[in-house]
């Protein structure tokens, strides 16, 4: 299980960590993935109206399937907060339109995307921001510090294992 994100890395496996968890690390994980979720709601609507207005034109869409597959700290920040895991498998090519992309957008919900979806901002939504209101982009950005800064946390938890 997980395999194809644990082999190199010199780290623990997925299963070992989980097994390894104590109470206490369990509970703080799982604080941290909350309050991720409830950040990522916080602003998606101001994501969403950005992809709304700038992907439909893009002419080199970002979303491949190298990108839709979790990271070893994506899956275990899914898995302790009860979302099933994107696994790597060997019949998609890595650099075809990810398999998640639909005309309409992503499918997957926002907080169920690789952590990288939710990070990632091209010049052409960096310019769409900046020539909006800039009290909400004040908002956006703090949250997005704060996603990054829990998720940090999340990291180091695990690093402690
Ligand atoms: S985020 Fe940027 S690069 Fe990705 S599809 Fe939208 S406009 Fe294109
Ligand atoms: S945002 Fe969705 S469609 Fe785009 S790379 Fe991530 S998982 Fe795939």
């Amino acid at each position: 299980m997980y395999k194809q994100n644990i082999m190199n890395m010199g780290k623990l496996s997925i299963e070992e960590i989980l097994l390894n968890l104590n109470k206490d690390q369990i509970n703080s994980l799982s604080q941290y993935a909350d309050a991720i979720k409830q950040k990522i709601c916080e602003i998606e609507i101001l994501i969403e109206q950005c992809s709304n207005a700038v992907c439909p034109n893009c002419a080199e869409v970002c979303c491949i399937n190298r990108h839709g597959i979790d990271g070893y700290h994506d899956i275990i920040y899914k898995l302790v907060s009860g979302i099933v895991p994107i696994t790597y498998d060997s019949i998609i090519d890595y650099d075809s339109p990810c398999q998640y992309l639909s005309i309409t957008g992503c499918i997957l919900k926002r907080q169920n995307r690789p952590f990288r979806c939710t990070w990632f901002f091209c010049m052409e939504t960096l310019k769409y921001f900046e020539s909006r209101d800039k009290r909400k982009l004040r908002h956006m950005t703090k949250t997005i510090t704060e996603i990054g800064e829990l998720r940090l946390k999340m990291e180091k938890t695990i690093e402690k294992i």
